[in-house]
């Protein structure tokens, strides 16, 4: 069998991570030669060129990707982000994630991914929408309900749905709602979806402190990012008891050790759009917010953010993955080495994201609504679901958390492909 060409199209430092995730996984089940490269790479890639108009006038040409990774246990499913950082390696490796997401969860998706390179702040609202119709006007041929379905991520948010899936519906001639998720409720979104990741991410947060005998009602929570996902798991966790004493954005943390007040900073975050200056507590950088003694440290922002220089150095005793990737390779050797911190890995961790995305497109499908009790009932039985199979598989084989996640999310891909054979 001849060796496969490794991809130079996607290479970057956060696409050889998740590839070198996806080698040790593939040793540790031992999958065969045949099948690796076929579930390891992504099935396609659109880069499209995305001339927006401005209100001044002038004309600015954005960057724009979208990686099906995944199309062989249905149609494609992941987010778009808006972010200046984005690449074309970057969006291939959420697009990796979203696959082993998916399929470890059991919902009956492929995985992909999209994003523009932008710094959405920098739009006014015009600007944003002719943007966000016409990265969905290129991708007319790529997406639908049964071929691949975007969703928020860093950058986008509701309103950027609503207007893909008008983009969409008015090119098909008939309203779509299951084109996308993580839409307005009044355009066929789903109840609990804007809270879903956070909850999620709360709702496992309060299960491993349960098995770890740790009470919630005294733990300390320190969160990097306070987007959506940020956010909602503040305000979950916060709920069920737990003292969130730091929160961050991209302009600095502020740390607080008697508990920020949320509602005031997200009324703060409302009128001023950064945290910057926000007095509910001590400033701190993003960096010493990761290095803080606290029981429970989320990372829900970008990639790469826990890394070998920092990992020795953190002082939690449950890592919650609420951002994609956030941890690297080395820094993932020295976590496991210490041996004092539990992770909760992101494909698992974040996954209630794109859980209530499934009822979202299940309920546009049958046009048949459900009430937020019963979307967070579903939730919660399918996050306890897979949570139980992850903590089997890593006693059965004496895995780490992530390396028996990733392999019931990859094994279960792979065994589709091998089922369903290569087109000779
Ligand atoms: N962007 C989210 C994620 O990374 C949600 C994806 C979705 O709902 O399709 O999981």
């Amino acid at each position: 069998m001849s060796k496969a060409v490794v991809s130079t199209l996607y290479d970057s430092d956060v696409f050889r991570m998740a590839c070198r995730q996806f080698d040790q996984a593939a040793d540790a089940i031992n999958l065969p030669e045949e099948i690796r490269d076929r579930t390891k790479y992504p099935r396609r890639c659109i880069a499209v060129s995305l001339p927006v108009k401005r209100d001044n006038g002038s004309v600015t040409v954005f960057e724009g990707y979208r990686v099906q990774h995944n199309i062989s246990t249905g149609p494609s499913k992941g987010g778009v982000r808006f972010h200046e950082s984005v690449t074309l390696g970057e969006v291939g490796a959420l697009a990796m994630w979203m696959s082993w997401k998916c399929s470890l969860v059991g919902l009956p998706y492929g995985g992909a991914k999209g994003g523009v390179i932008v710094n959405p702040r920098e739009l006014s609202a015009t600007e944003l929408e002719h943007l966000s119709r016409r990265y969905m006007q290129e991708l007319i041929g790529f997406v639908g309900p049964q071929l691949d379905i975007p969703a928020p991520d860093v950058g986008t948010n509701e309103q950027i749905m609503a207007w893909m899936m008008d983009t969409y519906s008015n090119h098909v001639g008939y309203i779509c709602p299951g084109v996308v998720t993580g839409k307005p409720i009044a355009v066929g979104g789903s109840q609990g979806r804007r809270e879903a990741t956070g909850a999620g991410v709360a709702f496992l947060v309060g299960k491993y402190l349960e098995d770890m005998k740790l009470p919630i009602s005294k733990s300390t929570v320190a969160i990097q990012g306070f987007g959506n996902v940020g956010s909602e798991t503040a305000l979950a966790l916060s709920a069920m008891g737990a003292k969130i004493v730091a929160i961050s954005d991209y302009t600095g943390a502020i740390y607080n050790p008697a508990g920020v007040d949320l509602r005031k900073a997200l009324a703060y975050l409302q009128s001023e759009r950064v945290l910057k200056d926000f007095d509910g507590g001590d400033a701190v950088s993003n960096e010493q917010l990761l290095e803080l003694e606290c029981t429970v440290l989320i990372p829900a922002a970008l990639e790469r953010v826990i890394h070998q220089d920092n990992a020795p150095k953190l002082k939690c005793r449950l890592l919650a993955e609420a951002a994609n990737g956030p941890t690297t390779n080395a820094a993932d050797r020295i976590i496991e080495d210490r041996g004092d911190i539990e992770i909760i890995p992101d494909v698992l961790c974040n996954s209630g994201g794109v859980i209530v995305s499934y009822f979202e497109w299940l309920q546009n499908q049958q046009s048949f609504y459900w009430d937020r009790d019963e979307v967070i009932r579903k939730l919660h039985a399918i996050l306890e679901k897979a949570k139980e199979s992850v903590e089997y598989q890593k006693r059965k084989f004496k895995f780490s958390r992530r390396l028996a996640a990733l392999t019931l999310g990859i094994g279960r891909v792979a065994e589709a492909k091998q089922k369903r054979g290569l087109f000779p």
